[in-house]
Order: structure tokens, then sequence, then C-alpha cells
């Protein structure tokens, strides 16, 4: 009875500090999906946070008849397996200088088998990885640093009675079942956020932004050159590809031109799929002859692709036809989308795959 209390208190006094970690750091996750935070401040940021929570819990351990208990072991394992030896050896070097300045008689103990083996055990199991049965590789562990450190200050009669250690065993699953629940549905929400955001912006078919999300990079754009274009480009004959081939090959056809715009985006070239077989690309420029040259560059790269055969269909032929025209302002698009069709339709009874 007396040693289910132990184990409820110790395991109490450090819930709220990983608890608040876990939040904080989630927090941030979400914090750079929205780029509120610049993606290459989150790893720093995340280091911080684990190395402060590792910090604060040698402020707050678990007293015990004199002995002090935390369960350090928990935030360290949980980052050097899920993110791997960049994040946790800063966690670790951080940790172990700050323990070695506050001293006492177990600082090296403290550091060597609170911080450095848990770390080096974790760093091991990412390596080996797992995708699958992820919490018995954590659990592994977890009970082998505890092993480690706890085990062997019983054996060599190193400040620990046997019930501290026990103690100290069952506060460390109970967090790692919370901390693993946790960390496992915070992983899983942002992996679903990110997923729905996706989809909500892009065309699945070819990962392409969709009109909306192009209309909105449109707006936002910090653009170098004065003027701006539009382009609608249209693949030649796709009805026939479908006919002839099936409706795969006319959604791999697709497939294709859209990953080939998008090799061809960059910083003032922003491309969308405008629906079934046309696309519509933005770019800002000074010239109308620098949008030319580049969607002649498209055109030529898309003839090249001709090859593309299906299921050991022939190849058939891909070309594309584009019209331009230019946008005024961001807010003019329907304007110049009108325009560059008239060029398409320009393009197409001047015998398609061209430029107009
Ligand atoms: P043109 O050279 O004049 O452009 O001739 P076309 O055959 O390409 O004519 P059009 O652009 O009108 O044909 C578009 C066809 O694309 C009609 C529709 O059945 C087909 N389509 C639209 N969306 C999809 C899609 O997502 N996948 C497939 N496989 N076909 C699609
Ligand atoms: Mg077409």
């Amino acid at each position: 009875m007396n040693g289910g209390i132990v184990i409820l208190q110790s395991f109490l006094s450090n819930l709220g500090i990983l608890l608040l970690m876990h939040l904080c750091i989630n927090t941030a996750y979400h914090l750079t999906d929205e780029k509120k935070i610049r993606a290459a401040w989150l790893p720093v940021i995340h280091i911080f946070i684990v190395a402060l929570t590792v910090i604060s819990m040698f402020h707050f351990p678990f007293m015990s008849g004199g002995h002090r208990v935390d369960l350090r072991i928990i935030p360290i394992v949980l980052l050097g397996f899920f993110h791997g030896w960049k994040y946790v050896l800063p966690v670790a070097a951080i940790a172990s200088l700050y323990r070695l300045g506050l001293g006492g008689p177990t600082a090296a103990q403290g550091v060597l088998f609170g911080i450095l083996l848990p770390a080096a055990f974790s760093i091991l199991a990412n390596y080996l990885g797992t995708k699958r049965q992820i919490h018995w590789y954590l659990l592994g562990v977890i009970v082998l640093s505890w092993a480690a450190s706890d085990l062997l200050s019983v054996k060599i009669r190193l400040f620990l009675p046997v019930s501290i250690a026990a103690a100290h065993l069952g506060a460390l699953l109970m967090a790692f079942a919370v901390m693993y629940f946790f960390v496992e549905m915070g992983r899983r929400h942002l992996e679903m956020t990110r997923k729905l955001q996706f989809y909500a912006e892009r065309d699945p078919l070819t990962g392409l932004y969709n009109m909306r999300k192009f209309e909105k990079k449109l707006q936002n754009h910090s653009r170098t050159g004065n003027r701006m274009f539009i382009a609608m480009i249209d693949i030649d004959r796709f009805k026939e590809i479908n006919d002839k081939f099936g409706h795969q090959a006319g959604d791999a056809a697709i497939g294709n031109v859209g990953r080939l715009l998008l090799s061809h985006s960059g910083k003032d070239i922003i491309v969308a799929r405008y629906g079934g077989d046309e696309f519509i690309l933005y770019m800002a420029t000074e010239r109308i002859l620098t949008v030319k040259q580049k969607l002649e560059e498209i055109r030529k790269d898309a003839k090249k692709q001709a090859t593309l055969s299906i299921d050991g269909n022939p190849p058939f032929p891909l070309s594309l036809s584009i019209g331009v025209a230019e946008l005024s302002e961001p807010s003019r698009l329907k304007e110049a989308i009108e325009e560059a069709d008239k060029q398409l339709y320009l393009a197409k009874k001047l015998g398609r795959d061209r430029v107009c």
C-alpha cells in the first residue's frame, strides 16, 4: 500500500512538467504549420523546451527518505526515439552541463545514468527504427535505462534502496503510459491536420494548388517584376487519350503535365490545376517575352514527355496549347483568364502545340 502511494506521488510530482512540455511542443508544431513560426526555428524550440523540461525535473524531484527521484528518462527517451541524435544530443549536453553545475555527490551518476545512457539507448532504438510496435520499443528503452541506473545503484549499494528503485520503475511506467498516449494522439492529430490542409489546398490528382489556393497565393505574392501574366495551358486532343487508352491513362497524362509544371514553378511562377485537362500559370516579370520563353520551354518539355506509355500501350503524343494574357492586378484575375482563354482558343485554331 505504502509502495503504491510512493509510486503515485513520484509520478504525479513530475507529470505536470511532462504534460506542459507536451502542450508547448504540440503548440509549436501547429504554429509552424500555420507559418506563425519559421520552420528553421522549430528544432531549436523543440530542443529548448525538452532541455528546460529535464532541467525543471532536477529542481522538482520526488523526495523519499532522503532520496531524490525524478522522471527525466521519459522526455529524453521520447525525444531520442522520435527525433534521433540531432535532437537528443544537444538536450543531453545542455542538461548534463547544468546537472554538473548543480554539483552534489550524485551529479556524475545522475548525468551518466539519468541522461547519457537513456539518450544513447534511445538513439539506438531510433536507428533500429520501426513503424509498428513503437510502444514496445519505447518501453524496452525505458526499462533498460532504469535497469542501468537503479539496479546498478542498488547492487553497488550506492545511494539507492530497493524500495525506491521499485517505486521509480512504477512511476516511470505510469508516466510513460500517459506520455505515450498524449504524444501519439498529438502526432496523429498533427498528421490529420496536415492532410486536411493539403487536400483543402490542392488537387489530389496532380498535387498542384487548386484555384482557391492559387487565388490566395496571387493576393499574397510579393513580386519582383512589376507586370504580371496569366497563361491557360490545355492538353491537346486529350479526349483521344481517354478514348484510346482509358481514363487511367488520361489521369496519368494529367499527372505528368502537373509534375512538369510543378518543376517549372518557383518564386515568381505559380501554377495550379484549373480543371479537367486545363492548367493555369501565373508569372510576375517585366517583359511578356520572358513569359513566352518560359511557356515555350514548358511546351517543348511536354513534347519530350510524349513517350509516356502505360501498361504496355504504345507511347502516345502529348502536346500543349497555351494562351497568355496580362493581369493588371490580382483582383482582376477573371478578366485575365477570359483573355488568356481567347488566346488559347486561337492556339487551338492555328493547329495546337503552340503558345499564343
Ligand atoms: P483540345 O485539343 O481541343 O483541347 O481537345 P480535347 O480532347 O483536349 O478537348 P477538351 O479539352 O474539351 O477535353 C477535355 C476532356 O478531359 C473531357 C473530359 O472527359 C476529360 N477529363 C476532364 N477531367 C478529367 C480527369 O480528371 N481525368 C481524365 N482522365 N479525363 C478528364
Ligand atoms: Mg484539351
